[in-house]
């Protein structure tokens, strides 16, 4: 197969791994700086130039699209499925995810467990908007915060009124959630590729933290997983109609809790932690599923 690597920095550890693991298994594997290309949508045969020179010949398309570039990066995997290429995720599956509110709207449509959860942008009455999610201690978040920046645990509900003022103020959109106490400052990150978790890791917060986020010097661990924080990965990942995903779970005294579906997933943290060769079982999955104008939506959406 030719396989293209939509990826800003081919050094990333990630992008890294998966040109090797396509190499390695006999591909072309090209990476392309997605903010580089562009495109022709107004034609009837869609093309993406790269580098002065049309784009050809590519059977799959591998999106490591980051947040700060979600909008463009999805317009350009979108063009790639016009053109048939087959995306390991498609677009409009990442644009979804890239949405905290709709994402966990769909979850819970679909009865997959949650923390209970409130959001908000410039709620007229706050008092009511702690009580909704059972009052303190909980957690408030930054929609827009990615590793654990703007997570913020309050014991008592006064501080939690603060904290809500002073993102209203801020104008910022936030999100209240229950705080599950019992998760015990850890959190479960399974891999899901296809219907198969291929990898799990736990990941455990420094002592006197509570956010378990590697960046906030949290600690990796191997994890065995049970059949029901197993089946909840895979269900959240289809929900979100993702076939690649980093799924975050929270343990609690009922059951798995889904904090967020990654439709980018990280491969540095998951490989060093549990060994296991991720990139070629991503590569595997293309070579298992893959094959032109197999889109579901087709750009569609
Ligand atoms: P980010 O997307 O910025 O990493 P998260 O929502 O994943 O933010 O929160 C960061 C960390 O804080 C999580 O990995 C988890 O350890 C902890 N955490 C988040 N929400 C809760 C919650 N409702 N209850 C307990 N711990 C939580």
């Amino acid at each position: 197969m030719k396989i293209a690597v939509l990826s800003r920095n081919p050094r990333l550890y990630s992008t890294r791994r998966l040109v090797e693991a396509g190499q390695l298994r006999g591909h072309e594997v090209v990476v392309i700086d997605t903010l580089r290309a562009y495109m022709n949508i107004a034609s009837h045969k869609p093309q993406i130039h790269y580098r002065g020179k049309p784009l050809e010949g590519f059977d799959a398309v591998i999106p490591r699209i980051g947040a700060s570039v979600t909008f463009y990066g999805c317009a350009v995997l979108r063009q790639f499925e016009m053109m048939g290429v087959f995306p390991l995720n498609e677009s409009v599956a990442i644009a979804r995810s890239r949405d905290k509110l709709r994402s966990l709207q769909l979850l819970s449509r679909r009865g997959v467990g949650l923390p209970v959860t409130g959001f908000a942008h410039s709620p007229d009455d706050i008092d009511d908007l702690i009580q909704m999610v059972n009052g303190a201690p909980l957690v408030i978040k930054v929609l827009e915060g990615t590793q654990g920046i703007g997570v913020v645990l309050c014991e008592t509900a006064k501080a939690a009124e603060s904290v809500i003022e002073a993102f209203m103020g801020l104008k910022q959109n936030i999100m209240v959630q229950e705080y599950i106490k019992e998760a015990g400052g850890a959190d479960i990150r399974c891999f899901v590729v296809g219907d198969k978790v291929i990898a799990a890791m736990k990941r455990q917060a420094k002592p006197g933290e509570f956010r378990s986020n590697l960046h906030r010097g949290g600690s990796a661990s191997l994890i065995k997983i049970t059949p029901e924080e197993r089946m909840t990965a895979i269900r959240a990942a289809k929900v979100m109609g993702l076939s690649v995903a980093g799924v975050d779970i929270l343990r609690s005294n009922h059951g798995p809790l889904v904090m967020e579906v990654n439709s980018s997933p990280g491969l540095e943290g998951i490989e060093t932690t549990t060994g296991k060769d991720v990139a070629s079982l991503v590569i595997q999955y293309l070579e298992k599923n893959g094959g032109p104008h197999l889109t579901r939506t087709k750009g569609k959406g």
